[in-house]
Parts: C-alpha cells; structure tokens; sequence
C-alpha cells in the first residue's frame, strides 16, 4: 500500500503540509496517492539515525552485509505485479521493460552481495616490519578500504528500479558500508516508497541497524540541497541531468568540509559513421539506428545524439535509408509531461539554429506525452563552429553532421564535451587509416564500441558507465558494475597496530580467506606462511 509517507529510518513519517501528486502519461491524468515532503525536522533526523548506524554497520562482516542486499532482492520480488503496475503507472513505461529492469536492479543488488561475502574487494595491502633494516627499521603498516560514512542517492526519472530507490547507487553504497538517505524522483515516488518498504523490511529482518535507510519525498530541490548540505552527509550519488548534477556539485563544493558528489549526467554518445562500412552495409545501420535513436522513446543516457560522417555518395544513402526507417517506429509514451516538453523545447531550439536541416519529423498530435522522433542534419563547419547544436536533447533526437574530411571529423571531435560513449561503425580493414579519429574519440568518452549501437549497458566489472565531464562529475570511477563500490570508500592505513585490533581483512591470520597484496605479491596465505616462504605465489 502506498502511504505517500517519508520513511526516517523505519518510521512512516509526514509532518509536512506540502503534498503533491504523480502523473500517468498513458492515461494524461495524476495518479490518486498524495506525497507529503519531507520537513526540515524529518530531514535532519534521518542524517542524525544514518549517522549512528555508520558508526554499527561499517563493522559489520561481509557476510551481514551480502543477507541484507539479498533481502532486499528477495522484498523487492515479494512486491510482486503490484510494484511492476505502479512502476508502468508512474512512468508510462511498458510491462516487459519494468521487469525487465527489475530483473537488472535485483541482479545488481545479488552481485554486490556475492562482492562483499567474498572480501577481496577491500584492496588489503600488507607490508611487514623489517625491525633490521637500515639505516632505520621499516615499520608494519596495512591498508584497506574503508567506508566514508552516511550517503545521499538521486535517482532519475528514466530508471524508476535500476537507477533510483534500490539501483546501482544505493546497493553499491550499502556494500560499502554506508547507510543511505534516498531523495525520492518526484516523478515516481509511488514506485519509491514500495521499494523503501522492501528495504526497510529486509532492514528488519537482517538485524541491520535503525536509520540504515531512509526514503525521503520532495516535489522540488529543497530537500535534496538541504541533504547535500548536511555536515554529516559524506558523499552523494546523483544520475540526472547535467545541470542538477552540477548545481549538487557545487554545492557540496561549497561546503565547510567539501564532498565528493558522483554524479552521472547527460551525453550525447558521438558515432563515427566511416565511408566504406557504410559503403557495404548502410541498410543494416540505417535499421540499427534507427531503433537505437527511438528505443525506450530515446530517454537514455546512452542514446546517439550525434552521428559523424564524412561526405559521399553512400553517406547520403546512409542519411536517406535512416530517415524513411526512423519514421517507421511507432511512437511510445515519454515518461512525463514536463520530459515531453523539455525534449520539444531543446528539439525546437536546434530546428532554429542557422543552417541546422530537418530530415524527417513524427507529429504526434493526438497523443499528448508521445515522443516525436526526429533527425536533423548540418555541415561540419557549422556544428565546430555551433557549441549550442552540442547539447544533450532528451528523447529520440538525433543530428547526423556531414564532414567535409578526416580534419575537420577530428577537429569536431576535440571539440566535444566528455562523453559516456563513443562509436565506431567502420570495416576492420579501414579501422586501421582512422587511428587518429579514434584517438580523438578515446580521449571524450568512457567507452568505445565497434561496430554496435550505445544504447544498452551491461552490468559486469568490465563495465565503465562514466566518462569525462560533463558525463559524470568524476571520470576516474563508474556507476555501473562492482567497482562502482570505490565511489562510497576511502583508503585507510593503519601501523604497527595491534593484530587483535585489527579489521580481519588485515589480521595476520587471514581469517577470511581473501586475496591481499602482502610485501608486494598477491596471495590468500597468512602472513606467517608467506614470511617462511618469500618466494610464495
Ligand atoms: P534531473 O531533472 O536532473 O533530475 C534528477 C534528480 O535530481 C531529481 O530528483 C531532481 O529533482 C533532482 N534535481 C535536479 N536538479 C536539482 C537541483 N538543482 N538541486 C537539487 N536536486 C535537483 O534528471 P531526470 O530528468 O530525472 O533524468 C534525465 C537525465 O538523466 C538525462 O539527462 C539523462 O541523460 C540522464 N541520465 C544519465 C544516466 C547516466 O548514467 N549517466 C542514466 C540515466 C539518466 P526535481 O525533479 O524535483 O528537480
């Protein structure tokens, strides 16, 4: 059942007297729950009962934390049809693709489980005492990874499951140690509040600590900048929009004690289209594309806003096979109404600009929050010259720029800002006259892909989901996949300190079996072993 409740801690609370309501973009009506926001008394709670179960949950044991992520997976399923309809309701988006990221959010959720149950993911770095050595003794010292303390979680509107309540952010956060504060996505927070239930139940019967989550509503950015502003907050995790990403940024900038916000932004993920492979095979990339531009009504943030050619006969056979397959999807539901109309505003505002060409257009007038894919085309020496044609435009929107050369495709591509991905469609035999285009490309983007299209992101360790900014906030880490663990933890180095003292990671015996760095090679040996045998692998 839906309360339109905060949840501070375990607690179902709503002192506030601002309420608001979610929209059904199918049915173009506001869906019956009432939201109460969260008051600056409920905010401040929650922070003080996160701060206090740090101080508990970050000596749990891996395996405390691994029963907690897979009860949370375990109530999330538990919610059944019920969530899955509130999920379609509050975003319009389709059955099959709500389980669908389910599935993703409750695999996500068993992977960092299967990650903190097996330890190594510490990073234990151990080197030993040399009492002897000279001209002055070495002392023991032992590294590992520790937690920074009480997180904050944005989610964003297109992920209702796997970027949101329970997605990437808050199970990598929970993995690590931190207990996380959620601000609700004002778009979904019926779908919100059944996942925070899940959360807080599996709390329950895990034993973990009161105020280990919290769920907190807000129409607006009121609670979430008070959250980002509270000294005991120590980290966010946003995924949104490239400027609320930057505005949290700033703001936790601008703090006494300044904090990291990772934040996962827009992109407009450029595709090199290069001349022979078009040459060979530009009806089936004109049908790739033209699905990868409209999938999910184009609200990805991998979606290809940008396609680079170079002027020739089978480019512009490219550009006319994509326009008649572009009009041929059906358009879908966008996820709301104020989404539909940023995406309408940003569309126009390119459609305006000098010398920017409208290839083809969909009119969905009869369909109030329906996407209308488009494709627009412009020289080369424009969009170099245009910076404002570079920007993100939410939805199935897609600019093919017509080159004149190799120079001027490379000169477009060190212009770009930082990218999540960056594409290469081009036989292997021509791959290899390209290195610097592919150089350029390297040095946006987070990721290459050859031959494929953007959209879709595996979930794997392997996965880089990030990019230099303004694709995410931090280039060096990705919110995607295990690792997206070292955004919420610290190195921390103790020496000579006592082995009872010790975190087991660290102790000599190695109680947990883990793989750790000790004098320089990489074992699951206790030290006493590796000391008798320094040749151990
Ligand atoms: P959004 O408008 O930025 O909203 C994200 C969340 O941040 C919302 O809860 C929003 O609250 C809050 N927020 C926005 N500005 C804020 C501010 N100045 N202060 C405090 N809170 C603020 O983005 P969205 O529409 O939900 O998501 C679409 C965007 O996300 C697209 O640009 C897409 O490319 C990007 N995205 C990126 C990734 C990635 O992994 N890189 C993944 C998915 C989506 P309000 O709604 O109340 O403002």
């Amino acid at each position: 059942m839906i309360t339109g409740k905060n949840y501070i801690g375990s607690q179902l609370i709503a002192n506030g007297n601002k309420t608001y309501k979610t929209f059904n973009p199918q049915l173009n009506i506001e869906n019956p729950w009432i939201f109460t926001e969260a008051t600056s008394d409920e905010i401040n709670l929650a922070v003080d009962l996160a701060s206090m179960a740090y101080d508990t949950y970050k000596n749990y044991s891996g395996n405390q934390k691994a029963d907690f992520l897979n009860a949370i997976a375990d109530e999330i399923l538990a919610l059944g049809d019920e969530l899955l309809e509130v999920y379609c309701t509050e975003s319009g988006l389709s059955r099959g693709r709500a389980e669908g990221e389910r599935g993703r959010t409750i695999m996500q959720l068993r992977s960092f489980a299967d990650m903190v149950a097996e330890g190594s993911w510490v990073e234990a770095a151990i080197d030993t005492a040399l009492p002897d050595r000279q001209p002055i003794p070495k002392t023991d010292l032992r590294k590992m990874l520790i937690p920074l303390g009480p997180v904050v979680v944005f989610g964003s509107s297109n992920f209702p499951f796997a970027y949101s309540t329970a997605g990437g952010d808050t199970a990598s956060a929970l993995a690590a140690g931190c207990p996380v504060i959620v601000k609700s996505h004002p778009m979904h927070v019926g779908t919100g509040e059944m996942v925070a239930s899940a959360v807080i139940k599996a709390a329950k019967q895990t034993n973990m600590p009161e105020g280990i989550f919290s769920n907190l509503n807000d129409s607006g950015i009121t609670v979430g900048s008070s959250l980002v502003k509270h000294p005991q907050v120590k980290g966010v995790g946003f995924t949104g929009s490239i400027k609320g990403g930057r505005a949290l940024f700033d703001l936790a900038s601008q703090r006494p004690e300044p904090i990291p916000v990772f934040a996962e932004m827009g992109s407009i993920n450029p595709v090199v289209l290069l001349p022979q492979a078009l040459e060979e095979q530009s009806t089936v990339w004109a049908a790739q594309f033209a699905s990868s531009i409209t999938v999910g009504s184009g609200q990805f943030c991998t979606n290809p806003g940008l396609l680079l050619g170079l002027k020739s006969d089978s480019l512009n056979e490219f550009i006319s096979q994509l326009s008649e397959e572009i009009v041929k999807t059906v358009p879908s539901c966008m996820l709301h109404p104020s989404i539909r109309n940023n995406f309408m505003t940003g569309k126009k505002e390119l459609q305006q600009q000098d010398e920017v060409i409208t290839l083809t257009e969909i009119k969905t007038e009869d369909a109030p929050n329906f996407a209308e894919q488009t494709l627009l085309s412009v020289e080369g020496k424009t969009f170099l010259e245009n910076t404002s044609l570079h920007q993100e435009v939410f939805g199935p929107l897609s600019i093919i720029v017509q080159c004149e050369n190799e120079t001027e495709l490379i000169a477009i591509l060190d212009k770009l800002e930082g990218q999540l991905t960056g594409t290469v469609i081009a036989l292997d035999s021509e791959l290899g006259k390209y290195t610097e285009v592919v150089a350029s490309l390297q040095n946006r983007v987070g990721r290459l892909i050859f031959n494929g299209v953007p959209t879709g992101v595996e979930v794997c360790p392997s996965m880089l989901h990030g990019g230099p900014y303004p694709a995410s906030s931090d280039p060096r880490f990705t919110a995607v996949g295990i690792h997206a663990v070292k955004r919420w933890v610290r190195p921390f180095s103790y020496q000579n300190w006592p082995n009872v003292l010790l975190p087991t990671a660290l102790q000599n015996e190695n109680p947990l079996g883990i793989s750790r760095l000790v004098n320089n090679k990489q074992t699951h040996l206790p030290i006493a072993l590796c000391l008798e045998k320094p040749s151990f692998v």
